[in-house]
């Protein structure tokens, strides 16, 4: 018996030393495993993170990439229309100003007066007081009412109709759609260059398409390209000029092409085209 009880005891002492192996071994892998699992499915969730933040990144990158050449792309562009402006062939008169052809902020043609508090480049200061005396002898009744314009002044011309817009109803983007449509974004505007004029009745001076039955824009659209002058908005002409029909609004460009674009009834931007 005194045999049966000491191996009855080895074999109870064996297992319990293998229940204390596998405990321990249970306790190691236990403790071990899940933080094992959640350390790899945290990194995984790290590695998700910095994938997404370097794709936003690279966006981001190319997305200012695009600004500063599309930025880059339009002072070239102001440059070269000062450049124009500035030269002594004469494709000044040419110079292409709208919302895509900026006009450098900063340009100051050299003006003369033509009538009280209006001026013009000086280089059509002649030809614009030929076309306004021209009209009066014939008995027409008209007046500058805005010519040369700096680019302060075209922004507060803005400002005040974007305002009349907001007064209206309109949210401000909105109100910055619609002012874009008859007014020219400060920097793109045409009056800045000191080639555009706008002339109006003196019976009916609102700035509409009425504007367009008065005797006085007759005699204008008619005869305009006689003194090297273009009607630069003309009706349904809106989606390549960018503005809507302006029948007040006259553009120096020189005779000969001015004749041209008249008779072939198309825009500054067309023939610039051809
Ligand atoms: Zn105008």
């Amino acid at each position: 018996m005194g045999i049966d009880n000491a191996r009855l005891r080895r074999r109870y002492e064996l297992r319990l030393k293998k229940i204390l192996v596998v405990g321990i071994v249970i306790g190691v892998v236990g403790g071990i495993l899940p933080s094992i699992i959640v350390g790899k499915v945290r990194s995984s969730i790290q590695k998700k993170k910095y994938e997404t933040e370097i794709t936003s990144l690279t966006k981001e990158k190319e997305k200012l990439t695009k600004e500063a050449k599309a930025k880059k792309e339009t002072v070239e562009a102001a440059n070269l229309s000062v450049e124009k402006l500035s030269s002594e062939d004469s494709d000044w008169s040419l110079v292409l100003v709208n919302e895509s052809h900026p006009l450098d902020t900063g340009y100051t043609p050299e003006v003369a007066a033509i009538t009280e508090g209006q001026f013009v480049d000086a280089r059509i200061q002649e030809e614009t007081a030929k076309m306004l005396e021209d009209a009066a002898a014939e008995g027409l009744n008209m007046y500058v009412v805005s010519a040369y314009r700096d680019y302060e002044t075209q922004r507060g011309v803005f400002n005040t109709t974007m305002v009349d817009w907001i007064n209206q109803g309109y949210s401000p983007l909105d109100a910055y759609d619609e002012t874009k449509k008859s007014v020219a974004v400060p920097g793109t505007s045409e009056h800045a260059t000191g080639l555009a004029l706008d002339i109006v009745s003196s019976t009916y001076d609102a700035l509409d398409e009425q504007q367009a039955e008065t005797a006085e824009a007759k005699w204008l659209a008619e005869n305009c390209w006689k003194y090297g002058f273009i009607l630069r908005y003309p009706v349904s002409k809106s989606d390549v000029t960018g503005i809507v029909f302006e029948p007040w609004h006259y553009r120096y460009v020189g005779k000969d092409v001015a004749k041209e674009i008249m008779e072939q009834n198309i825009t500054l931007e067309e023939y610039l085209e051809q």
